[in-house]
């Protein structure tokens, strides 16, 4: 968001909304050598300040292929301890089996549906220090992360819901949405 462009990290954390364009743009990928730390610490201040367990680069306004999660903390009580930071990351394999679970998102505040995922990927990506790794993850850390890069291509999870489900959210969406509205509006 344009209003914010030249602060440093704020003491608020942002959090972008439904409805508001950026969710729906594509992500570019981060380049040797570039900068992220400052985005980097924002995410994470952000996702743990909305008590996340995830967090893709578009919800902070950073049209960057980044996303930052940790399924721990809200078990462990400890924040950074167990943070994954995964830069440009690529699903290689998606297993043909899917399961069922409850999905919510910091940019959809207050909904909540069932999407089925793959259960297990084998997923390539560098992490805080630019390294490529290539790994396999299951169930929930799959569930975050599948969430979080479809953040990347700017889909939600509600784009997946079934016809049925999304129409008995609509009023919510369209109340996120104004709510969005509102805070722009302020802002300028
Ligand atoms: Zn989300």
């Amino acid at each position: 968001m344009s209003n914010e462009e030249n602060s440093d990290i704020p003491d608020v954390p942002r959090i972008v909304l439904y409805g508001n364009d950026i969710l729906r743009k594509e992500c570019s990928s981060v380049d040797e050598g570039e900068n992220i730390d400052k985005i980097l610490i924002e995410m994470m201040a952000t996702m743990y300040s909305f008590g996340g367990i995830g967090l893709a680069a578009p919800q902070i306004g950073e049209l960057k292929n980044i996303i930052v999660w940790d399924n721990e903390w809200i078990k462990s009580k400890k924040k950074y301890e167990s943070v994954n930071i995964m830069i440009n990351p690529k699903v290689i394999e998606l297993s043909d089996e899917e399961i069922p679970m409850i999905e919510g998102c910091l940019s959809l505040p207050g909904l909540e549906g069932v999407i089925y995922r793959a259960r297990k990927i084998k997923l390539e990506y560098e992490n805080v220090n630019k390294e490529i790794k290539t790994e396999e993850f299951l169930d929930v850390d799959v569930r975050v992360i599948l969430h979080e890069i479809d953040h990347l291509s700017g889909k939600l999870f509600i784009d997946r819901l079934s016809e049925k489900d999304r129409s008995e959210i609509v009023n919510q969406l369209v109340m996120i949405r104004q709510s969005q509205k509102k805070k722009q509006a302020l802002s300028i």
